[in-house]
Order: structure tokens, then C-alpha cells, then sequence
């Protein structure tokens, strides 16, 4: 580390920081008093912190956004040459990033053939809902408007987004909000056992969970519900790897009602479960992906709303209609520094085979954390695809009743004082907090994963004996 910072007035920016910002997913009480955590710099794995502390992270930058790890020059670099030949015009004409980043991408998405520029991972969602609603007016007379979500599933932070949000505690103050979002049940294996569906494991569970969207659908009337957005594998609300069974049947019933498949690859895209996307274990053929996350891995801020043509087309079949277009504009989706960014971030996925090492490393780390399930008591479950995996944290194994917060949050607090960043799931599951959450960028070695490993099983042995 250069020190740079450190040398030049780091209390001032510390009191600053303190003073002023008004930080993400903070209780302003605790933060008043608590030790402030300014991140100075990083470099592969690995964070520093206002006191020169160094931090191994195992989270991407706290929320799985930094794939391919910190202190990339050959990044900042293509940032900075577009930058200066031209760093923006609005989305209405095209760019030299935006469009061969747009073709580089859907050559990994076979079928889709349409990108669509936004800033965040709400924002590229808010797109795809926006689209629904207007295929709805322009095809079905406005009836077919309805969207389905799954509880537990979290799309983003705007009311819309919240609308169809499957996190309570996130929505909690944030009402009245959209209408015309409806909840199907959550597909977590784990928790079979609280959503009366007899005892059920395996496929034969992922087909139930799957049959429970079909119910809904004629709950509400098949007419009515335009699309169903699902993450391919959950993220803040617990790590959930749908089960076998589950997306085959999920495609089958979105074909049957003619209901359009919106996945939110904001977390999965580019390659966090070791494909380029998420949906691509499964064999599922999505209408709309939206993804924002590691499309630049935090070098720059774009997101994206990727369709196919059948729904592009949708919005110029109709010459006599004023609204023969997707009325919509984002300011910032004009930038260039997101698509030169997203387009050296696929390189260096490419060329340092990131997929093939975070599959190896996913599996090594699933491994690692079923020996310490065999160890620890209290863990209940451990889950995960490629470099995204949690353990589920329980008071008994036999009930499965869930760990309290406070005791799930001195685990990951015991890491952080060990210089060991790992996260826990969403605060939001009043109740299920208790998941602990690891996301390591995809340049992870066996050495970083064992010292998360290690970091893990001394803090639950200090925790919990
Ligand atoms: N979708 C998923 C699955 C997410 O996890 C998130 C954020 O964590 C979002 C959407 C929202 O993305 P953003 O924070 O970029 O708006």
C-alpha cells in the first residue's frame, strides 16, 4: 500500500465521512459511536482501510460487485482513453463501447439480441417492468399487467422495484407501493418443511415450488399476469439454489400462460456461479435479463435490460400507434465509461479463464464449508453455485429453528477483526438473518478461500464454543 492517503489528513476525511455522508444500510445511532470503516485502497483480494488495516474480502466489495478483483490498470486505463475521446451522449445515438459491448454480450446470450442501458441493478429491473406494462397496453388492452415475484427474492431499492420486493422489513415504511405485483412462494429446500407441502426433497420439491407459480397464475387469471422476475439463484434473501426440477417446470408453465421470464442476473451475471450468467445451468430460454453488478466489476456504473427480438419487436409492429416505441430515457445510460469498462472486465474474464477457476474454486469452497457443518453445530445448511455460497446458521438442527441476528452478526463482526470480510444475509428476513454469506472475487485461490474458511470456524468457535 502507498500511504498516500494515510499521510494526508486521514482524520480530517475520517470526521468528514462522519460528518457528512449518509451511509447505506447504516443504523445512524450505532454509527455515531462506532469505529467509522473508510476503505483507502484495494488490490486483488484485498481492502485497506483509514488505519492502513488490511482486509481479506470475501464479499466483492461488500455487495458481489468486484469480479475480478481490485487495482485493475488495464480497466482504468480503457476508462480513461474513452473518457477523453468522448465520455458521453444521450442513449437516443449509439456509442463505439455501447455497441460492441452490446454485441460482445449477446454472443453469450443466445437468443437475446437487445441491450438496453441503464446505471443500477433497480434501474435496469424498473425497465423490464416498464416493458411489460407497455406490452400490456399495446397488446392485451392493458389487462395483462400483472407481475409476479418470489418471496424472499430482492429486485431493488426504487418503489416499483420494493413493489416487487420479497424482503419485508426492506418494504416495511416504504408504502403505499405499485400495484399489480403478486408474491409466489420461495423455493428453498431448506425450509420445505414451513410451507405445508408435505414432506418433500429433491426434484419432487422443485416441481411443487414450480406448481405454486402455476396456482397463482390461475389465482389471478391467467390474463392478467404479464411476467414473473426471479433471481436464478437468491442472494441477499439466503443464497437459495433452486432445486432440480424447479426451472424446467418454471419455463413450461411461462410458455402455457404466455407469461414473460424476467431474470434478474444483478448478482449471477457475469460469471459469480462460474457461467456467464446464472440462467445457464438450468437450460431456460428468459425473455428479459437484467444485470448491473459484475458487468464492470465497480469500475464504473452500468447496468443493463437485455431482451430478445420477439419483445423488441413488440414496440414497432404497430405504425399506426404514436407509442410505437419504448418511451424511455436514461441520462447516465448515454455514458461510455460503462461499456469500456464492462468490455475489459470480459476480457480479463476471458483471458485469465475466471469461469473455470471460480467453478474449481466454488467446489473446493462448498467442500470446505460441509467440513465445517461436520465440525459446527450450528450450522444447519450450506448452499451455493461457483463463488457464491452461504451457511445457514440454526439455534437446532432438528428444528431448524433460525439463529438470532445479534449472535449471526458477532460471527462476521470476529472475521472483520481477524481482517476478514465476510457478510450475513439480508437484514431484511425478520427472522432468517441468519444466513452467512461468502462471494469472493473470481480470482480467488485455494490459499484466500482457506483463510476465509479458517477466519469462519475460529469466529464460530468463539461465538459459540
Ligand atoms: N437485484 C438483485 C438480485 C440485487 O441483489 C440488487 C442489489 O443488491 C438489485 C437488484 C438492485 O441493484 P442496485 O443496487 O444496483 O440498484
Amino acid at each position: 500500500m502507498d500511504g498516500k492517503f494515510l499521510d494526508n489528513d486521514i482524520d480530517k476525511v475520517v470526521a468528514a465521512d462522519r460528518a457528512h455522508v449518509w451511509h447505506h444500510l447504516s443504523q445512524h445511532k450505532p454509527y455515531e459511536t462506532s469505529d467509522p470503516r473508510v476503505i483507502v485502497e484495494g488490490k486483488g483480494m484485498r481492502v485497506w482501510d483509514q488505519n492502513g488495516k488490511e482486509h481479506l474480502d470475501g464479499v466483492s466489495g461488500g455487495v458481489w460487485t468486484v469480479n475480478v478483483g481490485y487495482g485493475r490498470e488495464r480497466i482504468a486505463n480503457a476508462v480513461r482513453d474513452q473518457l477523453i475521446k468522448l465520455n458521453y451522449f444521450a442513449g437516443s445515438a449509439g456509442s463505439i463501447p455501447g455497441a460492441v459491448f452490446s454485441e460482445r454480450i449477446i454472443s453469450k446470450m443466445p437468443g437475446l439480441t437487445r441491450v438496453y442501458f441503464t446505471n443500477s441493478g433497480s434501474e435496469a429491473n424498473e425497465k423490464a417492468f416498464k416493458m411489460v406494462r407497455q406490452i400490456a397496453h399495446k397488446r392485451y388492452g392493458g389487462k395483462k399487467h400483472k407481475i409476479l415475484f418470489r418471496e424472499r427474492d430482492y429486485h431493488g431499492t426504487t418503489i416499483a422495484c420494493l413493489s416487487a420486493g420479497g424482503q419485508p422489513e426492506r418494504n416495511a415504511q416504504y408504502g403505499p407501493y405499485t400495484p399489480g405485483f403478486v408474491p409466489v412462494p420461495h423455493c428453498l429446500e431448506y425450509r420445505a418443511h414451513e410451507q405445508g407441502w408435505g414432506d418433500l426433497s429433491g426434484e419432487a420439491y422443485g416441481e411443487a415450488a414450480a406448481n405454486a407459480i402455476e396456482e397463482v397464475i390461475l389465482r389471478e387469471g391467467p390474463d392478467t399476469v404479464g411476467a414473473i422476475c426471479l433471481e436464478p439463484v437468491t442472494a441477499g434473501g439466503g443464497v437459495i439454489v433452486p432445486p432440480e426440477g424447479y426451472w424446467p417446470r418454471v419455463q413450461e408453465i411461462c410458455r402455457k400462460y404466455d407469461v414473460l421470464l424476467h431474470i434478474d442476473e444483478v448478482v449471477c451475471g457475469l460469471g459469480r456461479t462460474g457461467t456467464w450468467f446464472g440462467y445457464q445451468h438450468y437450460g431456460i430460454e428468459p425473455d428479459f435479463v437484467t444485470m448491473a453488478k459484475g458487468v464492470a466489476s465497480g469500475y464504473a456504473a452500468i447496468a443493463c435490460c437485455v431482451t430478445s427480438e420477439r419483445v423488441f419487436d413488440m414496440f414497432k409492429d404497430d405504425a399506426s400507434d404514436p407509442m410505437n416505441y419504448f418511451r424511455d430515457i436514461s441520462t447516465f445510460g448515454g455514458c461510455t465509461a460503462g461499456p469500456a469498462a464492462a468490455l475489459e472486465n470480459m476480457n480479463i474474464i476471458e483471458e485469465e479463464g475466471l469461469l473455470e477457476n471460480t467453478i474449481q474454486m466454488g467446489d473446493y469452497m462448498l467442500d470446505q464449508l460441509h467440513a465445517l457443518k461436520d465440525k459446527h453445530e450450528v450450522i444447519g445448511d450450506v448452499r451455493g453455485k461457483g463463488l457464491f455460497l452461504g451457511a445457514e446458521l440454526v439455534k437446532d438442527r432438528t428444528t431448524r429453528e433460525p439463529m438470532e441476528e445479534k449472535s449471526v452478526a458477532a460471527v462476521t463482526g470476529d472475521c472483520m477483526a481477524q481482517g476478514v470480510i465476510i457478510g450475513m444475509t439480508n437484514r431484511s428476513l425478520p427472522g432468517y438473518n441468519n444466513t452467512l454469506c461468502y462471494s469472493p472475487a473470481l480470482i480467488a485461490t485455494k490459499s484466500d478461500i482457506d483463510e476465509l474458511i479458517e477466519a469462519t470456524d475460529k469466529a464460530l468457535t468463539k461465538v459459540f464454543g
